[in-house]
């Protein structure tokens, strides 16, 4: 077989806690553009890969391997600046900033500036801000104050604060969460957009969600893959009835 010019590979990574292998000599080849979505049982250890992939949690075993970087030796902040884009479940916008202000925030800035107020209100700044509301919906809504906004829309808030920062591999926990059928319609549409400049890995529960979004799921169960391939494969996969089926 010809190998493949991937984005991610990860290969046999582990981590143990206390003896516990919570991820057991996992690997995982993201391509170019598209969106993997990792589903599996509570425990299945799906968080703590993302917690490896963006240096929250340190490997004790593995590589993980980003545009050819190897991440199992960096730190966070230097795993985000090579391009790596994190979002937790529950939003860390700043609610007393308005929509704009949130973004321009975000905005990647040198090292050298002064605090986070000292913003520079240039037209690339400007042009980042209104490029990325359109695409998370919120074009109309820029001067709103992010706690007004709805739940759905603050999540998008989030994803656009990391999309201003232009990673290469964008990482979501369970991001359509406690949204309503059309913000998880919209989502889904505002994900198939993302994928145009970016690598998407989603961890999700909703199996509904998931066929609306995922060119390939890995299936995890007690830390290792248990099945990969297009939702109705895995689905299919006796392996995987036989774990949603014992829960
Ligand atoms: P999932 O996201 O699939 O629900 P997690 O990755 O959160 O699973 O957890 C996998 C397993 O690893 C669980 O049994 C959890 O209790 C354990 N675990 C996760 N993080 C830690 C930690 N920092 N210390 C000890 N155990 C942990």
């Amino acid at each position: 077989s010809t190998s493949r010019d991937f984005i991610l590979t990860v290969e046999g990574l582990t981590v143990s806690f206390d003896g516990f292998k919570a991820v057991n000599d996992l690997s995982l080849y993201l391509e170019h553009n598209e969106i993997r979505v990792i589903i599996g049982p509570n425990g299945a250890g799906k968080t703590t890969v993302l917690d490896l992939i963006c240096g929250k949690t340190r490997a004790t075993d593995g590589a993980i391997r980003f545009k050819g970087q190897e991440l199992t030796r960096m730190k966070e902040h230097q795993i985000v600046r090579s391009g790596v884009g994190r979002k937790f479940q529950n939003p860390s916008i700043y609610d007393d900033l308005t929509v704009f202000e949130n973004l321009e925030v975000s905005y990647p800035r040198g090292r050298s500036v002064m605090g986070a107020l000292a913003f520079r209100r240039d037209q690339q700044v400007l042009d980042a801000v209104h490029e990325v509301a359109e695409t998370i919906f919120l074009a109309d809504q820029l001067d709103c104050r992010a706690d007004l906004l709805s739940h759905g829309q603050k999540q998008w808030l989030e994803i656009g604060m990391l999309l201003i920062q232009k990673p290469d591999l964008l990482m979501l926990d369970e991001p359509v969460a406690g949204m309503s059928v059309a913000e998880r319609k919209k989502t889904a549409e505002l994900l198939k957009v993302i994928t145009r400049d970016h690598t998407v890995l989603v961890i999700e529960h909703d199996m509904q969600f998931v066929g609306d979004i995922a060119d390939r799921v890995t299936v995890m169960h007690q830390g290792q893959v248990l099945s990969e391939g297009s939702l109705a494969h895995v689905k299919a996969d006796p392996k995987v009835v036989e774990v949603y089926l014992g829960h």
